[in-house]
């Protein structure tokens, strides 16, 4: 049975990344005090701001200054630590197990869904098992150790195949994620190379992508200028190619090449969260299809926005949809939030209208390119961009603090280059750190029920 509205409505929000957090900092503004319960189901108590991940990996950053604390940020928000695995959307209840692997439920009014997106992984032999990803923190400390490791493996044996092998990195995708990680993790090994001359001819980093060009969000002359830049640092860039099968030694390319290599790292292209998938509304490419209003047609209540809807983006004509970005997911936050305030005061709902304000690429060092409002920069005035940008949209000033001191203490003391400790036993493929499972309409119907019984 739906939950009655009541004097007081509960809106739950799910995901606190960049969409969700934004929808509940707007919505804890604008919500009158004891006005409407404002409930986040999500895994974390930090949201994470990703696109400086690659200088996680690399060790300028330190994991913390990314992960901005929301015991900070929101005030009055109800926060209940754990997943949300399905929603009844007949019976209005989120079904989620929480950190401790018990399972709960939440009974919403309006559920705001930001999930956002995994890494993609497609099918191809040994990938699962072989690939490192760099989407959050856990796969970035990873990554950082692994590489790190694989440095000191090499110095420390007497075996030149393997030494080969532990020398020669591997990057798919060529967006902006690929191409920062390994710009990034490039200066790192060449930091670390300082410490074993001898492995310094050895180490080779390879960024590969089936597409023709790289960054084509950038456009074609900064996208050509980007290529030279990461192949001046010696990264070999391959295009046309992909991966055709992976173990635990070698990497075989679709054109037949075979590189002998212990490190690949997989950042070609995202999914949006399975959650999406199971709710019974329309999907386009597993995003959750909604209006320009973020309300999810046919699921009363039901409201949608970042990586994991498919938004229209109203500034095109072609009809195609808003892109998965930050820039993006943020700003729908806003309307989302204003959008689930006049649904219940039963007020018309705005559309989301944004016209995108361009890219910016940290290519590690002193190398940026950027495409602010159309205009094509790149050495220090990107730089100069890129970082200005980062400082302002990290969401809370502690985070930022922590960014700038990290960036400061780089440029004066140099980059550190010591292994945290989570090479050895631990997940480390992509698969294994951000898997998640999600129930069949059935089952959460049943789960949903169970949990209710005693409401
Ligand atoms: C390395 C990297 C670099 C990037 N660089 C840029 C850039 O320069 N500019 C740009 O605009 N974008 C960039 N992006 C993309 C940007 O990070 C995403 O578009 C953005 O994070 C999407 O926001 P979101 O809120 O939809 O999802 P997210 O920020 O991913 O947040 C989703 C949240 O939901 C939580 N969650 C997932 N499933 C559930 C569930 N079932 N129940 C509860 N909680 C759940 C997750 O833990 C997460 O906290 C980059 C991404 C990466 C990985």
């Amino acid at each position: 049975m739906a939950r009655p509205i009541t004097a007081r409505p509960r809106i739950v929000v799910i995901g606190a990344g960049f969409a969700g957090l934004h929808t509940l900092r707007r919505l804890e503004r604008r919500v009158p005090r004891g006005a409407a319960e404002i409930v986040l189901v999500a895994p974390n108590d930090y949201m994470l701001y990703s696109p400086l991940l690659p200088q996680v990996a690399s060790g300028l950053l330190t994991p913390q200054s990314l992960a901005i604390s929301l015991n900070r940020v929101l005030r009055r928000t109800r926060m209940v630590p754990g997943t949300a695995v399905g929603v009844d959307t007949e019976a209005r209840v989120v079904v989620i197990e929480k950190i401790n692997g018990e399972f709960t439920h939440e009974r919403y009014d309006r559920l705001v869904l930001a999930p956002g997106s995994l890494t993609r992984a497609f099918d191809i032999p040994g990938l699962r098992d072989h690939a490192f990803g760099n989407k959050n923190l856990a796969e970035a400390v990873v990554l950082r150790d692994h590489v790190l490791a694989q440095l000191e493996l090499a110095n420390a044996s007497h075996d030149p195949v393997e030494r080969e092998e532990r020398c020669r990195f591997i990057v798919v995708g060529g967006g902006y994620s690929g191409a920062e990680t390994a710009a990034a993790l490039e200066r790192l090994t060449r930091d670390m190379a300082r410490r074993y001359p001898e492995l310094r001819p050895l180490i080779s980093w390879h960024l590969v992508d089936v597409a023709p060009h790289i960054l084509p969000e950038l456009g074609v002359k900064l996208g050509d200028e980007a290529l030279d830049l990461l192949r001046r640092m010696g990264i070999e860039v391959k295009l046309g190619v992909s991966v055709k099968e992976v173990t635990e030694n070698r990497v075989t390319l679709t054109d037949g090449r075979v590189l002998p290599c212990r490190t690949l790292i997989w950042t070609a292209g995202t999914t949006p969260s399975p959650l999406m998938g199971t709710l019974g509304g329309e999907v386009d490419r597993g995003r959750l299809v909604v209006g320009a209003d973020m309300a999810a047609p046919g699921l009363p209540g039901v409201f949608a926005l970042g990586d994991a809807a498919a938004v229209p983006d109203l500034s095109r004509e072609d009809g195609r949809y808003c892109p998965p970005t930050a820039q993006y997911a943020q700003r729908q936050g806003a309307v989302a939030a204003d959008n689930v305030i006049s649904s219940l005061l039963g007020r018309p709902l705005h559309e989301f209208h944004h016209k995108d304000l361009g890219l910016v690429v940290d290519l590690s060092g002193k190398e940026a390119l950027a495409r602010p409002l159309g205009y094509e920069l790149t050495g220090l005035p990107a730089l100069g961009v890129t970082r200005a940008y980062h400082l302002m949209a990290v969401p809370s000033a502690p985070s930022r603090a922590r960014v700038l001191a990290n960036w400061a203490i780089d440029t004066l003391l140099g980059g550190e280059v010591s292994r945290l400790g989570f090479h050895h036993g631990k997940p480390s493929a992509f698969v294994d750190i951000e898997q998640d499972h999600y129930l069949a309409a059935d089952a959460v119907k049943k789960e949903a029920a169970r949990l209710t019984r005693s409401d």
